[in-house]
């Protein structure tokens, strides 16, 4: 079951750190400020919390522009597909 939703930003775990490209975070914060974020980025819900793996460039767009919450697409999933992701 996926569903679309806006959540805050502080409310997702992101346990693996990525490098961004900060030219591509610069290029998406002016499209973002100017069209809205198009496409939402990916996220877990494993017992009610939220984890986001990729995405990252508009995670960080969105983080520098001051927005409180990003357009996800939630999968819920259980703890041992979240094992998988860390592993
Ligand atoms: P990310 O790490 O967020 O996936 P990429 O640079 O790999 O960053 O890809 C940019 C993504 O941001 C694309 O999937 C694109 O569809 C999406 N996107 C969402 N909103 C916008 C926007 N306003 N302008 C440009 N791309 C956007």
């Amino acid at each position: 079951m996926v569903r679309v939703q806006e959540i805050p930003l502080r409310k997702i775990h992101r346990p693996l750190p990525r490098q961004t490209d900060p030219a591509k975070v610069a290029t998406l914060m002016q499209s973002i400020q100017l069209i809205g974020q198009q496409e939402p980025i990916d996220v877990l819900e494993v017992d009610g919390e939220y984890y986001g793996f990729s995405g990252c460039h508009r995670f960080e767009a969105i983080q520098r522009l001051g927005q409180e919450t990003i357009r996800c697409r939630i999968r819920r999933a259980p703890r041992s597909v979240l094992s998988m992701h860390l592993a």
